[in-house]
């Protein structure tokens, strides 16, 4: 398949671009691409040609004319953490002033705001906190899916399913089967920033270990 370039003054065309346009080429034939074909498309392809192979891809992986998504709002319950992740600027440790847990009527407001504006799912996640019980996540769970039934929860994450597990003394599978019955739809795949243990120690001392992830 011939790789033709979009026509834009901003586009990667001309002999000082052959490399892109044979990276792209490759990539658009659906061939594997070298070490070097990689690295023409990630320093010196124009957003343009990288939005046409994805998109061609995409068309190759799935012909059918069908592309869905949902409507969805991230909403944090709260934002004290014993994590400490070195990239977050988002948590505040437990003593913090600043720390908070979201009120029901906070809530409240967020997913009514979501729903008026089309939106059908939320993605609720928070910090690894030290003092809030199994019960409170699944009585938060309960009330939201008796208040909208037909709203997605999309909830938490992989780490603090297993924060809860070591805390709580109980095995992830039996968080996840109360999370569940609490009305929990499914699991964001969060906290996987970096999957290498080494460098996630150093990252995220408190974090799951990338095993448990
Ligand atoms: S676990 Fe999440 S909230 Fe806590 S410090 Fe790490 S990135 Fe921030």
């Amino acid at each position: 398949m011939e790789f033709a370039p979009a026509h834009s003054p901003f586009d990667d065309c001309g002999p000082d671009f052959a490399d892109v346009a044979a990276a792209a080429g490759k990539a658009a034939a659906g061939e594997r691409l070298e070490r070097r074909d990689a690295e023409a498309l990630y320093f010196r392809a124009s957003l343009h040609t990288l939005a046409r192979l994805a998109h061609a891809m995409r068309l190759r992986l799935h012909p059918e004319p069908v592309v869905t998504y949902v409507g969805d709002r991230n909403i944090n319950y709260s934002n004290v953490c014993v994590c400490g992740c070195r990239f977050c600027a988002f948590f505040r440790p437990p003593e913090s002033p600043e720390g908070y847990v979201i009120s029901r009527e906070g809530l409240a407001q967020k997913i009514g705001e979501t729903l008026r504006l089309g939106g059908t799912q939320i993605l609720l996640q928070g910090g690894h906190h030290p003092d809030l019980p199994l019960e409170w996540y699944e009585d938060l769970l309960r009330w939201i899916r008796t208040t909208w039934p037909k709203l997605h929860i999309h909830a938490f994450s992989p780490p603090e399913i297993w924060y809860w597990s070591e805390k709580f003394g109980l095995p992830v599978p039996e968080i996840l089967r109360r999370l569940r019955a609490a009305g929990l739809d499914s699991l964001p795949g969060g906290g996987a920033e970096v999957l290498q243990n080494d460098v996630r120690r150093q990252v995220s001392p408190n974090k799951c270990s990338a095993d448990a992830w």
